[in-house]
């Protein structure tokens, strides 16, 4: 099914990720991940790209376990800064094989040494050649506080209208902590006239080094609320692991109870995470 079709039928919606193995040894031990989250019923799951392309093949193979096992929709992450049209054309020809419809268009991140290919410059460069290669419904990402990459929130802005314009379906938020942050985006981006399904994405944090990790990467804002839990639990990986579950259930609900109801959650091919925010939902969803 196709997820704009999902995302179209006007109730909440929670949604999972998986991130393929980097080796083939893990690839047994993220399958498992990925069939036990699928047992859950998510309306879909999707599936990251490795930067660099090199693990494309488990992208497509855990996304295509997934429909094809548990009949759960799934969406394959593709991205384009280090690859060429050529291998474009091939994940795409791989993904319709399989019976995927969904995909999540990206850019990538840029290699520390620069590009390795230069057939794309940005993910709406992706999203025309998606288009055209087929019948896909096709995702973006987008980003509530800005790429960490831009000048401003409102050229930024420009650049998710031009993904709009090349024909993306829907887009998927980076992480955020703070829900007034993801208000306030909505209203600018509708006012720019971004009228696609916003899926918010939520990120359980259940260990101090991640989130240190991932808001030097993201620029992602803390809200001192969060950074409480953070400073008090940190130390205590069962602690912390129940506080960032809850955080993130607290933020999920906040937002169904304000109408963004496209919800998805940064799993990190954690069943039992996904297992207990699906719980913590049951009379809600
Ligand atoms: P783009 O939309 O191309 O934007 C990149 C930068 O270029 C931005 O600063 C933008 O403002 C600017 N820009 C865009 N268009 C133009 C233009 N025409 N002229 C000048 N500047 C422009 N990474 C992975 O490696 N694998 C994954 O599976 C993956 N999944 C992700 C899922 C989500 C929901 C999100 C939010 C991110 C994901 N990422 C993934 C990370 C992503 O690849 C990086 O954030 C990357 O740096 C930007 O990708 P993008 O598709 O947003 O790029």
């Amino acid at each position: 099914m196709k997820i704009k079709e999902i995302l179209g039928q006007g109730k909440p919606t929670l949604s999972f990720e998986i991130f393929p193995p980097k080796t083939e040894d893990k690839y047994e031990s993220v399958e498992q991940a990925a069939s036990e989250i699928a047992k859950l019923k998510p309306a879909f799951m999707s599936v990251t790209y490795g930067a660099g392309g090199g693990t494309s093949q488990y992208t497509v193979d855990i996304a295509s376990g997934v429909y094809h096992n548990y009949n759960v929709t799934a969406l394959a992450h593709l991205t384009c800064v280090s690859s060429t049209k050529e291998k474009v054309r091939q994940v795409l020809k791989e993904l319709k094989e399989a019976g995927i419809e969904n995909v999540l268009a990206l850019r990538g991140d840029i290699p520390q040494d620069g590009p390795i290919a230069t057939d794309y410059r940005y993910a709406s460069e992706l999203i025309r050649d998606i288009k055209k290669a087929g019948d896909f419904c096709i995702g973006a990402a987008c980003y509530p506080e800005g790429h960490v990459e831009s000048v401003s929130k409102t050229i930024d802005m420009d650049y998710l209208k031009q993904k709009v314009e090349a024909g993306c379906d829907f887009v998927t938020t980076q992480m955020f902590f703070d829900n007034n942050i993801l208000y306030n985006y909505l209203y600018r981006i509708r006012e720019k006239g971004v009228t696609v399904p916003v899926v918010a994405g939520i990120m359980p944090v259940t260990n101090v080094k991640q989130i240190a990790r991932i808001c030097q990467l993201s620029g992602t804002y803390l809200p001192s609320r969060f950074k409480a839990i953070l400073d008090r639990f940190g130390d205590n990986p069962a602690a912390m692991k129940q506080a960032g579950i809850a955080y993130a259930t607290e933020q999920i609900i906040d937002l169904i109870a304000n109408g963004v109801d496209a919800i998805h959650v940064y799993s990190l091919n954690k069943p039992d995470i996904a297992l207990k925010i699906k719980e913590n939902l049951s009379e809600i969803l």
